[in-house]
C-alpha cells in the first residue's frame, strides 16, 4: 500500500475527473481549455451488515481507495506548463499557516491526495491550511475533511463565478442555505470565497447575483461570528464600497490581495487583512511588493491558493501548501526582516482571524459514525452532511 507522506507517484488512482476544472481561477497560467473528463471510478459497493465496519475502517485507512479531487484543473493537450511538482523547499524554522488553499482539485501529471498536500507542508513547516470550498460540493467537502483532518480548518461559500448561472436557474438562494448550514460546523472557520469578479463576469445580471451573493455571504458571517475571505478580481471599488456600505464582518480578508498601496491603505484603515499569494513573488508584481510595505505588519496573511498562483521559482508548474515557503522567504527578503519572525507574526496574525486548529476536535479514525459510502476523503459520496453525532455542534 502506498504511504500517505508520499511513495509512488498516485498515477493510477486518477482515471478521470467528475467535473469541469474551475473556471474561476484565470491566472496567466490557468487560462486555458478546461475539459471535462469521464470518469470512471468504481463505486463503493454497499456491504453486508457484517463487512461494514470493518470494511469501512480498511478504506479508510488505504489512501489509495480515496479519490478526493472533485474538480481538475487544466491536464490539457499543448500546453507548454511543466505539470510535475516542485521539489520540497527547505523547511521553515517557525511554522506558518496556509489560509487559502483548494486541495480538492487535482493537477499535474501525478495529482496529489490531500493528506500527501499535508504531509509535505507538515515536513517544510507548513501547519495548517483553511480549506475553501467554492461552491455546495466543495463547500461540504472542505467541511468534512476539516471535521476529520486536524491540519484543516474549512472555509465555505458560493464562487462569485458561480452566483451568475446558480441565479439564473432559480437555485441561488438553496446553495446559500446550504452554506449557512454549513457554517455551523465548528472547523468551519470562515466565508469564503465570495465577493465580486469584474474580469469573468460582464456588467449585467451576472454582476447582480454576485453582488447579491456576496451580500448574503457577509450577512451568514455575521450571523455566525466567522471570518470573510474575499474574492476581489478588477472590482476593488465596489468591494469596499460594499464592504463599508453593509459592514464588513469583524474578521475580513481580502484573499489573493491583488491591489497597490492604495487598497493596502484603505485595507489598513478599516482593520482589513490582506493574504498574500505566490503572485508577490513574481517579478512584475512591483504593486504588490509596494502594497505588502504599507500593510500593517499585523494585518499580513500569506496563502498558496493551491493548486495555482505557484510563486517564483516554480511559476506555472502545480502548487501546494507544502511550497509557502518560497512566499514568506521572499517577503521577508523584500520586507528586510527574519523569516522566522515573520512566520511567527503570520501565525499569530492567522490565529487571531481564524482560532487555533485544535480549538475543536476532529472525529476520532475509525469512528462509526459514516455509512458504508462515506468514505472520509471522498467528496463524491459526501452528499449529505457531517456525522450526525459530529461533537461540539454550534
Ligand atoms: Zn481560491
Amino acid at each position: 500500500m502506498r504511504s500517505p507522506a508520499g511513495g509512488d507517484p498516485p498515477a493510477a488512482r486518477i482515471a478521470g475527473f467528475a467535473t469541469v476544472a474551475s473556471r474561476r481561477h484565470d491566472t496567466p497560467e490557468a487560462r486555458v481549455d478546461l475539459r471535462t473528463f469521464s470518469r470512471s471510478r468504481p463505486r463503493f459497493q454497499p456491504p453486508t451488515v457484517r463487512s461494514m465496519r470493518r470494511r469501512y475502517v480498511t478504506e479508510q485507512l488505504d489512501p489509495a481507495a480515496i479519490d478526493p479531487h472533485v474538480r481538475a484543473r487544466a491536464i490539457m493537450e499543448g500546453t507548454t506548463r511543466d505539470l510535475s511538482y516542485p521539489p520540497n523547499p527547505e523547511a521553515l524554522t517557525v511554522p506558518v499557516y496556509d489560509n487559502h488553499t483548494h486541495l480538492e482539485i487535482a493537477d499535474g501529471e501525478n495529482p496529489l491526495h490531500y493528506r500527501e498536500h499535508l504531509d509535505r507542508a507538515s515536513a517544510v513547516g507548513v501547519r495548517g491550511v483553511v480549506q475553501v470550498g467554492t461552491d455546495v460540493l466543495t463547500s461540504r467537502w472542505s467541511a468534512a475533511v476539516a471535521a476529520r483532518e486536524p491540519r484543516v480548518l474549512a472555509a465555505v461559500a458560493i464562487h462569485p463565478n458561480e452566483a451568475p448561472a446558480l441565479a439564473e436557474a432559480g437555485e441561488l438562494d438553496a446553495a446559500l442555505a446550504v452554506i449557512d448550514e454549513l457554517a455551523a460546523h465548528p472547523r468551519v472557520v470562515a466565508i469564503g470565497e465570495t465577493g465580486l469578479d469584474y474580469f469573468r463576469t460582464e456588467p449585467g445580471a451576472g454582476r447582480d447575483a454576485q453582488l447579491a451573493a456576496f451580500e448574503a455571504h457577509i450577512a451568514i458571517a455575521k450571523r455566525h461570528g466567522l471570518a470573510l475571505q474575499i474574492h476581489d478580481r478588477d472590482a476593488h471599488d465596489d468591494i469596499v464600497a460594499t464592504l463599508l456600505r453593509v459592514g464588513a464582518p469583524e474578521r475580513t480578508v481580502f484573499h489573493c490581495f491583488s491591489g497597490d498601496a492604495v487598497l493596502a491603505a484603505t485595507l489598513a484603515e478599516n482593520g482589513w487583512y490582506a493574504s498574500f499569494a505566490g503572485t508577490v513573488t513574481f517579478k512584475n508584481a512591483t504593486g504588490l511588493r509596494e502594497a505588502l510595505e504599507v500593510m500593517p505588519r499585523q494585518l499580513v496573511l500569506v496563502e498558496t491558493d493551491a493548486p495555482f498562483l505557484t510563486p517564483h521559482p516554480f511559476r506555472g508548474r502545480p502548487n501546494g501548501p507544502y511550497l509557502m515557503p518560497h512566499t514568506v522567504r521572499a517577503m521577508a527578503d523584500y520586507l528586510g526582516t527574519d523569516v522566522s519572525m515573520l512566520c511567527a507574526l503570520i501565525s499569530s496574525n492567522t490565529e487571531q482571524v481564524y482560532g487555533t486548529w485544535d480549538a475543536q476536535p476532529v472525529v476520532a479514525p475509525g469512528d462509526p459514525w459514516a455509512g458504508p459510502d462515506d468514505v472520509p476523503g471522498d467528496p463524491h459520496d459526501l452528499g449529505g452532511a457531517l456525522p450526525e453525532n459530529y461533537p461540539g455542534e454550534r
